[in-house]
């Protein structure tokens, strides 16, 4: 096998290893629980996970998704967590290589994908994983020369300073709380790893990924704009389109105007 073919399938299996300690954070992050102790249990009969059993995707599939102990169904989130973030990972790799762009990334997207399923559960983001993550993204600008720490820093204050701007224009007009603070701190953490050109993109596809499922979604249940969906998981999703698709959407759509 070429190194480039061990190289992708590592980094799946790094991708999806890491899955696996997410859905311990999304699970044990929102209620305030250590995600180092305990070691996984099963939450019906309070059970230990078996090594084995702990194996990302497989040890699903090896329990067909049922405690080994009680038969209580385990979800089938856990593999589709694990697999999620293999699968990104194996993107990136394939994408950026073996690089320091790959590696920062790689911990970028992973935050995202434990943040995505919070705020899908909770409707929060957690400031453990914002707060330090501006912090990181902004440490990482230092070291990777496409980002440089002043469009880190710009993208830092863009992204929480237009959110901030949203939110307030909507409490000014509806005396109505809309955007949460979870993503202002969110987009501005996106500003820091992205750099300050990514945040209008970000905002955009968000909203426009946002009222396309936010209004399919109104329609299947028939109700009229009292559905609480969060906004983190489109924020997210605009972020990896810009990672993946950011620079040729921009210069599609720049083109479309010199036509
Ligand atoms: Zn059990």
């Amino acid at each position: 096998m070429s190194p480039v073919v061990i190289f992708a399938i590592f980094s799946f299996l790094l991708g999806a290893a890491v899955g696996s300690f997410l859905n311990v954070c999304i699970y044990r992050l929102p209620a305030g629980e250590s995600i180092v102790s305990p070691p996984s249990r099963c939450p019906a009969c309070g059970a230990r996970i078996r090594p084995w059993h702990n194996i990302p995707i497989l040890g699903w599939l090896i329990l067909r998704g049922k405690c080994r102990d009680c038969g209580a169904p385990i979800s089938p989130r856990y593999p589709l967590v694990e697999l999620l973030n293999g699968l990104l990972t194996l993107a990136l790799f394939l994408k950026f290589g073996p690089s320091l762009t790959f590696l920062v990334l790689f911990v970028f997207c992973s935050a995202l994908v434990a943040i995505t399923f919070i705020d899908l559960d909770h409707q929060i983001i957690p400031d453990v994983i914002s707060l330090p993550g501006i912090v990181v993204g902004f440490a990482c600008s230092f070291v990777l020369p496409w980002l440089g720490w002043k469009s880190s820093l710009i993208g830092i204050v863009a992204g929480g300073g237009s959110l901030l701007l949203v939110a307030w224009l909507y409490e000014l007009f509806t005396k109505k709380e809309g955007m949460g603070g979870g993503d202002i701190k969110l987009l501005a953490m996106m500003g820091a790893f992205l750099g300050w050109r990514s945040v209008p993109f970000i905002i955009f596809a968000s909203s426009l990924i946002g009222s396309v499922i936010g209004v399919t979604l109104m329609l299947i249940q028939k109700k009229d704009g009292k559905l609480a969906i969060p906004f983190g998981p489109f924020l997210a999703a605009g972020a990896v389109l810009y990672i993946f698709y950011g620079k040729a959407i921009i210069t599609w759509y720049l083109t479309l105007g010199a036509r």
